[in-house]
């Protein structure tokens, strides 16, 4: 059993976002990212403020802003426009979950979807499903990104996807599809999920509960990818996988803390950088 490290692949794949991001210095263009954040969501806090030391580490320009709790949607969309049109601003991205009396889907549609870092807008979902993706969704992105640089060959594999969320779990289907590999995405209503998790070469899970995945559901040789962050009965992390007895049967497996995770941050750079190079016209 091999372990597919995200800190390492995170540590990489920085290394090529910092070359990308000075040669676009050497032609005198500035990579930048808005992160929004409304409120005082403490976990929220913690996302943005890691958002801001990444785009450092790899030289992006991050601009903060911080709105309170009582921003209406017109005053959050006020800003958005003005960020829009802001050709130094070349990513925007408004840390989810807003306060309630938001309208968080309008705030999603306001971002133009060339500089939508997170890939939420419809135009790049759409995108997405038709294979002609430029911005990608961060986590399952991660996610391939890990099983390219883990030498895991997907094409011709059966992936099982447990999971079924609009920014994880349905964008991690159909980008296994379009590498070719045969997708089931299965959910809380799929009946019998280890007969079908037991047919997976590539097994990703994108739940939320501790354990959901059991030895028992596993292939022999298997690679499993743990999305889910979860905290166990001492406060620990821990993802949706029983790693301790799951492991021994896998070929490659991603632990929690440090697999996943490190990854959505990394692509949400790579994203910037794209976004970048698509509004300056280089290939
Ligand atoms: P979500 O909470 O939006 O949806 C969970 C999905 O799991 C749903 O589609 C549901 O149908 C399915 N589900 C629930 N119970 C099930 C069961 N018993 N069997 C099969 N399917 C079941 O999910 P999300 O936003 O994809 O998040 C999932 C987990 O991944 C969470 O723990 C979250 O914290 C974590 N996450 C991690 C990262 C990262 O960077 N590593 C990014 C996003 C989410």
């Amino acid at each position: 059993m091999e372990l597919i490290s995200g800190k390492e692949i995170q540590e990489l794949t920085f290394r090529e976002i910092r070359e990308e991001v000075q040669s676009l210095k050497d032609k005198g263009i500035e990579a930048c990212l808005a992160v929004i954040i409304v409120g005082n969501d403490p976990a929220s806090r913690v996302y943005v403020n890691n958002k801001k030391k990444a785009c450092e580490t790899v030289g992006i320009k991050s601009l903060e802003y911080a709105l309170p709790e009582e921003t209406t949607t017109e005053e959050l969309l006020d800003l958005i426009e003005k960020l829009n049109s802001d050709e130094a601003v070349n990513g925007i991205l408004c840390q989810l979950p807003v306060p309630k009396h938001i309208n968080k889907l309008a705030v999603i549609e306001s971002i133009s979807p060339e500089k939508d870092v997170d890939c939420f807008h419809p135009v790049n979902v759409g995108k997405l499903s038709l294979g002609r993706a430029q911005l990608v969704p961060c986590t399952p992105a991660g996610v391939i990104r890990m099983l390219d640089v883990a030498g895991v060959e997907i094409e011709g594999k059966r992936a099982v996807v447990i999971g079924r969320s609009d920014i994880v779990g349905k964008p991690m289907g159909i980008m296994l599809m379009e590498r070719n590999a045969t997708v089931t995405v299965c959910h809380s209503k799929t009946k019998d999920l280890s007969s079908i998790t037991k047919q997976a070469d590539i097994l990703v899970a994108t739940v939320g509960k501790q354990k959901l995945v059991t030895a028992d559901m596993v292939k022999e040789g298997a690679v499993v990818i743990d999305v889910g962050i979860n905290r166990n009965g001492e406060g620990k992390l821990c993802g949706d996988v029983d790693f301790e007895n799951v492991a021994p049967h896998c070929s490659k497996i991603t632990p929690v803390p440090g697999g996943v995770g490190p990854m959505t941050i990394t692509m949400l750079m790579k994203n910037t950088v794209t976004a970048t190079k698509i509004q300056n016209n280089i290939k």
